[in-house]
């Protein structure tokens, strides 16, 4: 069994970023806006600012009451659509309840949506055209191939259908030619399900909900959850009941959580990037 080290990819795919920004003339610009004062969301912001001060990134977070009115946020987001030397915008998840997460996600200009969340990257994923992909599955789709792990002609399935990790899950697994299942908490017979997968990869939000009766012989496991209990982090799968059944499996933390913080500095260069073609 090989551990999936996102630690190590992440630092060695930043150093290889880092020498491609040396040809950019200007330090590129990020603003993360969060409403209010979610504990984990301050957790991951520190995480992107850390990151982005790495790769000397203008780094500006707007910390905002959680009470503002839809129309105040919309007219703070305009104003960074509206600024040059923002390359990307990142709303912080989760909003305040009173907030539409589409509408507030949808004001964010396509090109500088680093969450790839936004109807028109959604859109352009599902037909396989190039835009900017959600963070988590494109850190995943990167640490299968920093592995050299075949994703071509796998039957990969995904538990857990969210629009921020399961969903473009499908469509970036299919746009690389794998098979895929896709389970949710209606599936009925999951076990019968995971036990079908070359590449399993779960996203629920349940400590430990994966154990080895789920885990084919030899599969890839790729554990997107991240579950706090007492101060630690627990994944969606039982690792050390798992992990002997596997080939590859990722740990938590330092699996896929290390590698959604880099995609979030590769998408900044890649909005850059999409920016100059225009
Ligand atoms: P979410 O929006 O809460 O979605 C959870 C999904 O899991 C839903 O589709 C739900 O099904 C499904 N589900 C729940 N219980 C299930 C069960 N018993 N059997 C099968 N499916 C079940 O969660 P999310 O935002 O995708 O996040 C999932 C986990 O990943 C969380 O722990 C989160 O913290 C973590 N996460 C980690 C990263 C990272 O960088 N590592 C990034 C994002 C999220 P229904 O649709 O039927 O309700």
């Amino acid at each position: 069994m090989i551990i999936l080290d996102g630690k190590k990819v992440k630092e060695e795919m930043l150093k290889q970023l880092k020498e491609k920004l040396l040809l950019v003339n200007r330090p590129l610009g990020l603003t993360v806006i969060q409403v209010g004062n979610n504990s984990s969301s301050n957790v991951y912001v520190k995480q992107k600012e850390k990151m982005a001060n790495y790769l000397n990134y203008n780094f500006k977070h707007l910390k905002l009451a959680s009470n503002i009115k839809e129309t105040e946020l919309l007219n703070i987001i305009e104003l960074e659509n509206n600024n040059d030397l923002v390359d990307g915008i990142i709303v912080q998840l989760p909003l305040p309840k009173h907030l539409n997460p589409s509408i507030i996600q949808n004001k964010i200009l396509p090109q500088k949506d680093i969450d790839g969340l936004t109807n028109l990257n959604s859109g352009k994923l599902v037909s396989n055209s190039d835009c900017l992909i959600p963070c988590t599955p494109l850190g995943i789709l990167d640490i299968l191939n920093y592995y050299h792990i075949t994703i071509t002609g796998k039957h990969v399935v995904i538990v857990g259908r969210s629009s921020l990790v399961g969903k473009p899950l499908l469509n970036l697994m299919l746009n690389n030619n794998a098979t895929v299942t896709i389970c949710h908490s209606k599936t009925t017979n999951l076990k019968d399900i995971t036990n079908l997968a070359d590449i399993l990869i779960v996203a629920i939000g349940k400590k430990h909900f994966i154990t080895s009766d789920m885990v084919k012989d030899n599969a890839v496991v790729i554990d997107v959850g991240i579950n706090s209990e007492n101060e630690k982090l627990y994944g969606d799968v039982d690792f050390d009941n798992v992990k002997d059944k596997c080939s590859y499996i990722t740990p938590v933390p330092g699996g896929v959580g290390q590698m959604t913080v880099l995609e979030v500095g590769y998408n900044v260069y890649k909005a850059y990037q999409l920016k100059k073609k225009k």
